[in-house]
């Protein structure tokens, strides 16, 4: 198969490449805007979502699965055209939601049971069940069903728990070729990237990658973090483990994560990211600006007719003050939300495009460093 990640320069361990995939190629570091349920919370539609600048869209396979279900979205053509986007879409394997949200989960060698959220009627996902969902949906990239392991875990079961992720993303890698080679497949170049895992154990997190390094998949994630660690941590795990990654293909970091995360895991060589924070955020009236965060239900905004963020280009702050948005909060109106949402997630966006720009100019240690200062102890 063609080369799909291009590595174009490294400044320090940071990386500026890009990936092509069947819908486009995407340039990296890259954000990825989560739309849970094949759509950004907060009334955000894919036309939003091009105007702010987002490249990939990702959703999740556990909810898709329950509602609508994976069937019907393949019966109106698979996700693009269910949600109108034509872009790339990274979909989850649905594993983190069955160990977070699902009641009476019982795993064993063959997958996970358990019961559905919604409902409580009785589920069984395995890697083949999770790879058959994904390519029902059709996404762009389609992520192994790896176990999430709940931290602190004791030593014994993260070992056994990652010995079984490699044997399940074997299943998984088997499973995608077989699904892409049958003809009814709507997405027969669907990708598959595998997921690290070991807590915050670094020799098991290091035999891990060094494992799945071999699988010639076409990007490698580092998972379970942000589930309580410390950053300390979690910046340690990322240092042990991209060096046992291979260089030319993409390193993503699921969930994560605050501006400043995200800066200091590029630093460390980290391409993909994704996390519901800016959305999550905005909805609160929690908003991302130049000096740091701040909270627009605060009264010192009653009568502040700046936008959220001077020099913001994002719809919200090219027609908007934060006056009215708060008054909006205040009356609970939808708009308050999208707004706000609309802003984070361009503020996101935005700042990938700018550590794109500090890689190729070869300055991204001051760009880092810079921004870093600036939003000190607000973000
Ligand atoms: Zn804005």
């Amino acid at each position: 198969m063609s080369k799909k990640y291009t590595l174009l320069k490294k400044d320090g361990n940071a990386r500026r490449g890009q990936f092509e995939t069947p819908h486009g190629t995407i340039q990296t570091p890259v954000f990825m805007n989560v739309g849970t349920i094949a759509v950004i919370k907060g009334a955000v539609s894919t036309m939003d979502l091009k105007e702010i600048g987002c490249q990939v869209e990702l959703s999740n396979t556990y909810h898709l699965h329950l509602r609508p279900t994976d069937k019907v979205v393949s019966k109106l053509g698979g996700l693009h055209k269910f949600m109108n986007w034509d872009r790339p879409i990274l979909t989850d394997s649905g594993g983190f939601q069955v160990f977070s949200l699902a009641k009476m989960r019982k795993i064993k060698e063959e997958g996970v049971y358990f019961n559905s959220h919604i409902d409580g009627r009785k589920i069984f996902m395995g890697p083949e069940e999770s790879m058959q969902i994904q390519s029902n949906l059709a996404s762009t990239i389609a992520m192994a069903f790896d176990e999430c392991i709940e931290n602190p875990a004791p030593r014994d079961y993260v070992e056994r728990s990652v010995a079984r992720t490699t044997r399940w993303l074997e299943r998984c890698k088997n499973e995608m070729d077989r699904l892409n080679s049958l003809p009814g497949t709507i997405n027969k170049e669907q990708m598959l990237f595998g997921i690290n895992q070991g807590g915050v154990y670094e020799d098991i997190r290091i035999k891990h990658a060094k494992e799945i390094a071999k699988m010639d998949l076409d990007g490698y994630a580092i998972g379970g973090l942000a589930v309580g660690e410390t950053h300390e941590e979690m910046y340690k795990v990322i240092n042990a483990v991209v060096p046992h990654l291979p260089e030319d293909k993409p390193i993503y970091l699921m969930g994560v994560g605050t501006p400043s995360n995200i800066l200091e895991a590029v630093e460390r060589g980290v391409d993909f990211f994704d996390c519901v924070l800016p959305a999550r955020n905005g909805r609160h009236g929690n908003v991302f600006c130049k000096e740091g965060k701040l909270n627009l239900m605060n009264a010192k905004y009653e009568l502040d007719t700046r936008p959220i963020d001077e020099g913001c280009e994002c719809p919200a702050c090219k027609s908007y003050t934060r006056a009215y948005i708060r008054h909006l909060f205040k009356a609970k109106e939808m708009l308050a939300m999208r707004l706000c949402v609309l802003h984070n997630l361009y503020f996101y966006n935005k700042l990938m495009e700018d550590i794109r720009d500090a890689i190729d100019g070869g300055y991204f240690k001051e760009f880092k460093e810079e921004k870093l200062r600036s939003w000190e102890g607000r973000s």
